[in-house]
């Protein structure tokens, strides 16, 4: 083992949340910082010639390699999991930027009282109204908490949307049951596709509130609080799952970088992969990091603070394997570590419109949304589910590859000259009604190392438990029929549903907002971090990310994860250093 000289902090990860905690320490404090990415080094030019259908969206290449590393998978605790070999329903980021390099740049926020959602749903349904076996719990941040660090995010990304509500005012255009804002968007929203353009009509029509998406592809040029200039976007579609060639869509290395670049105090250690938190039980502190590095070596690198930003899956399993709390048990609900994994509700369904509606153009984060079905913004009392989500059509750029062979119902062949003759007249003619939902945690729902299976270091994977549940299934059956409703009215020939929603399916994609594992919360008992990110257990370790997210919103989490890392930042320096001690 290599022992490296000392650093005031190190960071493992340098996505979204690990780089914007080491622009914050680089030039905020004096700080000494290490950033460790599994993964390799990255620039904008890297993205030039990247407008590869078949490398990108077909063989994942910026993905995490599943041949060295995958998680498992079981529905209940009396199944034998089995690890996932191929990626399918999330797709995890490797190398800078992380998965904020391939994203969707689509930046809604929570709705106000997600964060509140045991009292808020207690208040008004009654404690019986939770579904069995739940394991919901507020997070111990207010919505008037968190907004400032939300302002923050939309800034540094240069957010294009229409504000729906500021100060409590209602604004005709945006959002109306969005928690208040601020202030309005930094940036205009971005132009209209087609397919939007006539789901807003028809939203509309039905006496719906329908607004633009929110998005981080920039729909005009902007220069953000730090200095750094992006350009508006030339809608080539290829934006999710790829990263953007003109740096249009915010990503780390397009919006943070630069910054880093230029701070002297941190360095960016790409190809270094951490495999252990090392700590001091009796003193109860992290001492630094065990991890391996481009040449295969085992490295050991002390630090007076540890800031873990490795995502939900890395962020829960680097804490079991390092032996840091106590890992949940959901026969006795005991232990924190590993639980409330939730993974975001998604069920689309594909609209047949019968003229051709440009697909192949657009930018992933454009298009409208309808919310008047989110979170608690309808009543309840006589459905058969809690909570809701969002409707999106979005103008994702539609490449022929992935996207060809949606056919209408009434044809029957699924090879073939027929297919293949309905395939080419309809590729141009379908639109897609996306549905995100929440995600409520469950006690039988949770993480924990696999027995069985290993990775390439030979360390155990981790294992996930489950399943959908009748409230994901009630409320999938509502949104399908709300689309089909919202479908007809669009003018539709004929509406596809998601296909079959029943069991947790690993082979489609659901989403990349898999959360949990790592929660906040109020108490040491049945959360791992208190609502700064601090570690109950060992008070200079700091943890970001959507493992620390108790439930899971029907909003995309990034936004989120900025805002929580602005505000575990604001902590750490203002705080955590002037007096190294609990926060909480
Ligand atoms: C295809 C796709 C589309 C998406 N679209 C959207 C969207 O439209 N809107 C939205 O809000 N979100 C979207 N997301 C999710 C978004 O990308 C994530 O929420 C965000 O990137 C999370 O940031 P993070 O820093 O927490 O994690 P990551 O971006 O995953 O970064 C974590 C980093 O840690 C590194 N790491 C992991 N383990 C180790 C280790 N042991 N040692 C060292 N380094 C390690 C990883 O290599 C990675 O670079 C999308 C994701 C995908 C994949
Ligand atoms: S559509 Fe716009 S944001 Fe997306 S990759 Fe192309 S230029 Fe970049």
């Amino acid at each position: 083992m290599k022992n490296l000289p000392h650093v005031d902090a190190v960071i493992i990860g340098g996505g979204w949340s690990g780089l914007l905690m080491a622009t914050q320490l680089g030039a905020r404090t004096p700080l000494s910082v290490a950033v460790l990415e599994r993964g390799g080094a990255r620039k904008l030019a890297d993205y030039l010639g990247g407008m590869d259908e078949l490398e990108f969206n077909v063989r994942f290449r910026m993905m995490q390699d599943y041949s060295q590393e995958t998680v498992t998978l079981r529905y209940t605790t009396r199944d034998r999991a089995v690890p996932i070999r191929q990626l399918g329903n999330f797709l995890p980021g490797t190398g800078t930027g992380g998965a904020g390099e391939h994203w969707g740049a689509t930046c809604p926020r929570y709705v106000a009282d997600l964060f509140e959602l045991y009292t808020k749903t207690v208040e008004r349904y009654g404690a019986k109204r939770l579904p069995e076996d739940h394991a919901i719990v507020d997070w111990g941040v207010t919505w008037n908490e968190i907004e400032p660090y939300y302002a923050r995010g939309d800034k540094l990304m240069g957010v294009c949307g229409k504000a729906g509500n500021i100060k409590g005012k209602l604004i005709e255009g945006g959002n109306p049951f969005e928690g208040p804002r601020s202030e309005e968007y930094p940036t205009p929203p971005m132009k209209l596709p087609y397919a939007a353009a006539l789901f807003e009509q028809a939203a509309k029509s039905l006496g719906y509130h329908p607004y633009p998406n929110p998005a981080a592809a920039l729909s005009v040029a902007y220069t953000n609080p730090d200095g750094i200039s992006r350009p508006g976007c030339a809608y080539c579609g290829f934006c999710d799952r790829f990263g953007c060639m003109i740096g249009a869509k915010a990503q780390p290395t397009n919006t943070l970088l630069p910054l880093l670049e230029k701070q002297k105090s941190v360095s960016l250690r790409n190809n270094c992969a951490v495999r252990r938190i090392v700590f001091d039980k009796n003193a109860k502190r992290a001492r630094g990091v065990q991890y391996v590095d481009a040449n295969g070596e085992e490295c050991f690198q002390t630090a007076d603070l540890v800031v873990l930003g490795s995502w939900t899956l890395n962020n829960t399993r680097l804490l079991l394997l390092s032996g840091i709390g106590e890992q949940y048990d959901p026969t006795t609900g005991k232990g924190a570590v590993g639980r409330n994994l939730t993974h975001q509700v998604s069920a689309g369904s594909q609209v047949f419109i019968d003229k051709p509606l440009n697909r192949f153009m657009g930018a992933a984060p454009t298009g409208i949304c309808v919310s008047d079905f989110d979170g608690d913004a309808f009543d309840h009392s006589n459905l058969p589910f809690i909570r809701g989500g969002t409707f999106r059509v979005a103008g994702t750029g539609f490449q022929p590859v992935v996207s060809f062979g949606v056919v209408p119902p009434n044809v029957k062949a699924r090879w073939g000259s027929e297919w293949k003759k309905a395939s080419i007249e309809w590729y141009d003619k379908v639109a897609g009604i996306g549905f995100s939902g929440e995600h409520i945690a469950y006690k039988t729902h949770y993480f924990d190392l696999d027995p069985r299976y290993k990775d390439h270091f030979g360390d155990p994977l981790l294992r996930m438990t489950i399943d959908w549940r009748q409230n994901e299934l009630e409320m999938v059956k509502f949104a399908t029929a709300k689309a089909a409703e919202i479908a007809r009215a669009m003018g539709a020939k004929a509406v596809i549903g998601p296909p079959s929603f029943e069991r947790y399916d690993a082979r489609r994609y659901q989403s990349t907002h898999v959360q949990g594992g790592t929660i906040m919360g109020k108490s040491p008992e049945t959360s791992v971090v208190n609502p700064w990110g601090q570690s109950w257990d060992l008070p200079n370790l700091f943890i970001m990310g959507a493992s620390t997210f108790p439930q899971n919103g029907a909003a995309n989490p990034t936004t989120s994860v900025i805002a929580f890392t602005y505000r575990t930042a604001d902590a750490l320096i203002g705080r955590y250093l002037k007096s190294p001690a609990p926060l909480a």
